[in-house]
This record gives C-alpha cells, structure tokens and sequence, in this order.
C-alpha cells in the first residue's frame, strides 16, 4: 500500500470565508500515483472545517446566516469560552459543519456524486492555518 502526505495553507482576508479546494485535493491525488484508493481531507484546526457541499455562492450566503443564528458571533460576552479568546463562535460552527470529509479515489479519480466539491470552512481567519490530506491506496 502506497500513502502520501499533504498540507494546504491558508491565510484568509476576514474571518469566516468557504474556499474551493477541489483543484489542490484532485492535484494531491495525481502527485501521489495512487489509482484505486481513499483521500482524507481535515482541517488542523478546531475553528475551521473542511466539508463536501455545492459551489453555489446562494448556498454559501445562507451558511453564512443559518451559522450566525446558530452561534452568532457577537456578543463575545456571551459564551463562557470567551475571555482571554473572542472565538466561541468559531468552535461552534466549526462543530456543526464538520472537520473532514473522506473521498473515494477511483481510477485515479476523486469519485463524487453530481455537484460535489470540497471546500475549506473557516471561521476565524485573518491569521495561517492549514488542511491536512492525507492518501492511502494502490
Ligand atoms: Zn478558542
């Protein structure tokens, strides 16, 4: 069994931002040589996510309002987390939409469903982060 190792880094301009990192995970896969196997894609940090969804920027708008209704930002008074942190609300929706996704690689391929992508969620950007991926197959 062959395993190849990645990290993708990310240093976003605000603090929550959903990036397409479809291209880089498919560009993992060809480097690594491996045909019939699986990718793991997680994000390395407990305030980003890294999920499988539509690239539809409707759909990334109403993430956007369905989180903040969930687990709005503001006030940081109100979580008990915050203190020395202003970041609660990240640990939530990081929470909710998830910390990996896992993809089946078929004839060198990732093998998705129609209008799968993966995306980087994060929620408390604004400084570098990474995703981790992780390949194992033949
Ligand atoms: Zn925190």
């Amino acid at each position: 069994m062959k395993s190849y190792r990645k990290e993708l880094w990310f240093q976003t301009k605000s603090r929550r931002e959903y990036i397409n990192i479809t291209l880089q995970v498919q560009q993992a896969v060809r480097e690594s040589g491996i045909k019939e196997g699986l990718v793991l894609v997680n994000a390395m940090h407990i305030t980003a996510s890294v999920f499988i969804n539509d690239d539809e920027s409707g759909l990334h708008y109403d993430f956007e309002q369905w989180l903040e209704k969930l687990a709005p930002e503001k006030p940081h008074s109100q979580y008990r987390h915050n203190g020395y942190e202003d970041n609660a609300d990240a640990h939530l929706k990081r929470q909710i939409m998830g910390r990996e996704v896992t993809v089946a690689i078929t004839d060198g391929k990732l093998d998705f469903g129609p209008w799968e992508q993966i995306f980087y969620g994060e929620f408390d950007g604004m400084r570098r982060k990474r995703v981790l991926i992780k390949i194992i197959g033949e």
